[in-house]
């Protein structure tokens, strides 16, 4: 082969290497993004009534996972006075919330000023992968919600505003 054909050919194939690892990239970014973004639904590990999806839940300060939908608070807990009230870094633990189909411990209801919002324990729910078609793909019991299967969004300041049927004032 002439030189110079050889050298256009060495030329095509690395343009060729690099659009394909370019493509790779691109795939495994889109492969770790909808991964990121898929929908979890949480299911009470007692009584498997569903609780929320990934996408209602909020993590306050890189550690507490409230969730932030008020169909939650009106139908799916019951509150009950915390037996130890107290701080839980800059939030305080008011109340207990318990499953309302089963009254499984689900967590604690937590005030920041004067917003109160339901922060999960992970370790009392199943979680599932939602599927596109809205059924259950697989379930995992996860202890910690450092190794949850699903990212939330990172919020520095808690402003959603939750209403409650509970008569806070006559706990004191
Ligand atoms: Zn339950």
């Amino acid at each position: 082969m002439a030189p110079h054909l050889l050298a256009q050919n060495l030329e095509k194939c690395r343009k060729l290497d690099k659009r394909m690892s370019e493509e790779e990239t691109r795939k495994r970014r889109l492969r770790r993004q909808s991964r990121d973004w898929k929908e979890y639904l949480l299911c009470c590990k007692k009584c498997s009534e569903e609780a929320c999806t990934s996408f209602d839940i909020k993590r306050y300060n890189k550690s507490h996972h409230y969730v932030c939908l008020q169909s939650f608070c009106d139908e799916k807990i019951d509150i009950k006075p915390h037996h130890k009230p107290g701080q839980m870094d800059d939030l305080y633990k008011l109340g207990k919330i318990y499953c309302s189909s089963c009254a499984k411990d689900w967590g604690v209801l937590a005030k920041f000023h004067d917003l109160n919002i339901p922060v999960l324990k992970i370790d009392s729910f199943v979680v599932y992968e939602l599927k596109p078609d809205g059924s259950r793909g697989n379930a995992k019991v996860v202890k910690k919600w450092i190794n949850a299967p699903f990212t939330v969004e990172d919020v520095d300041v808690i402003e959603d505003e939750l209403s409650y049927d509970v008569d806070f004032e006559s706990w004191n």
